[in-house]
């Protein structure tokens, strides 16, 4: 199935950098185009509709997205951390037709059968900026509807059945007919549930779920950056009337550090040295995300030079390698001068004349060359 694939840019006919918007018009477009509902047994069309689809759940999901992007079709196959984000099918697919087919064709798959699934659900993180470096685990507090227990997700008052509904006979959906097309759409008289509730449970009122608090524990992978997301599949809102629940969407804001900045898998982290150490050379202690290394400076490093300490890096999410640290030297410039230090500064000065400052006298030659 991996083989002979095309790229789903191509599918959808927009460049790499298009916009989310951009790829939903061009998947909407070739859906329509498409959809089984109107090229009732043309096997190509229903291939076309099959390819459009699947590069729509990849294109539409900024995460699977990355991951496309930079593995291709091989980074879709599942394993490691893409399957933490729900991998491929089943349920993605049914929030694209509720999305995208919600309005043309009348709630499409999310309302298929008697319940309705729960809606998802999204919970914004906050995590430090090692535990996005090596993962953590944590416990969060998701308010969620969830399945009245009095009334057993029903709506119907204790010892009471909800009724099927007599519009749509139980079917939930009703037909229609517009011009070519025989359409359906959810039963208006018991929105789609097919079945009507005559003496609510006092409880949740009639509507099956009751508002709870619930502690859930997260498993943050290491690697994790700013916008990542985690799908707990499941864990979003009750289905009403016993239909499936929504998941959970965990989106990760990692805090800023105080001394260390993230650069894709690198950390960078700027040292401050004294002229004098960078002009001699000098043994520093620099702070790692696991304490500290020693680093040797050598004799006549210039400002803004990158020392690179290899592995000390943030690891990948897709579990193998690992970033470096990137120690950027600032040489800081002495700014209260005893009388003493002055004096052996202008001594230095007489004693050095240009050639000891290969980068002042590259540069007035220069400025030589130009002016005269
Ligand atoms: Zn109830
Ligand atoms: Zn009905």
């Amino acid at each position: 199935m991996a083989n002979g694939k095309r790229d789903y840019y191509e599918v959808l006919g927009v460049n790499r950098n298009a916009s989310e918007t951009e790829i939903k018009k061009a998947y909407r477009k070739l859906a329509l185009q498409y959809h089984p509902d109107k090229n009732p047994g043309d096997k190509q069309a229903e291939e076309k509709f099959k390819e459009a689809s699947e590069a729509y759940a990849v294109l539409s999901d900024p995460q699977k997205r990355a991951q496309y992007d930079q593995f291709g079709h091989a980074g879709m196959g599942g394993g490691g951390f893409s399957e933490g984000f729900g991998g491929f099918g089943g349920s993605p697919f049914e929030d694209i037709f509720g999305d995208i087919f919600g309005d043309i064709f009348g709630g499409g798959g999310a309302r298929r059968g008697r319940g309705r699934r729960g809606d998802d659900l999204r919970y914004n993180l906050t995590i430090s900026f090692e535990e996005a470096a090596f993962g953590v685990e944590t416990k969060i507090q998701v308010p969620r509807s969830q399945e009245c227990g009095a009334c057993r997700g029903s709506g119907a008052r204790a010892g009471t059945q909800p009724e099927t509904c007599g519009t749509c006979r139980g079917a939930g959906q009703v037909r229609y007919q517009q011009g070519f097309f025989s359409l359906t759409r959810p039963c208006p008289d018991c929105n789609g549930e097919g079945r009507v509730v005559r003496d609510p449970c006092p409880e949740c009122r009639g509507s099956g779920r009751v508002r709870e608090q619930r502690t859930l524990s997260v498993r943050i992978p290491a690697g994790v950056e700013t916008g990542s997301r985690l799908k707990l599949s499941a864990e979003g809102e009750a289905g009403s009337h016993g239909g499936p629940p929504g998941d959970l969407y965990v989106v990760i804001t990692v805090k800023e550090h105080a001394i260390f900045q993230r650069e894709g898998r690198d950390v960078i982290c700027e040292v401050p040295v004294s002229f004098v150490q960078a002009a001699l050379g000098y043994e520093l202690e620099v702070p790692t995300l696991e304490g500290k290394v020693k680093l040797k400076i050598p004799a006549g490093t210039q400002s803004g030079k990158i020392l690179r300490l290899s592995g000390k890096g943030i690891p990948s999410l897709q579990g193998y390698g690992r970033g470096d640290q990137l120690v950027v030297v600032r040489v800081e410039t002495p700014t209260r001068l005893t009388p003493r230090q002055r004096e052996l500064l202008e001594e230095f000065a007489r004693e050095s004349g240009e050639e000891v400052h290969p980068l002042g006298k590259g540069f007035f030659d220069k400025v030589k060359e130009l002016f005269g």
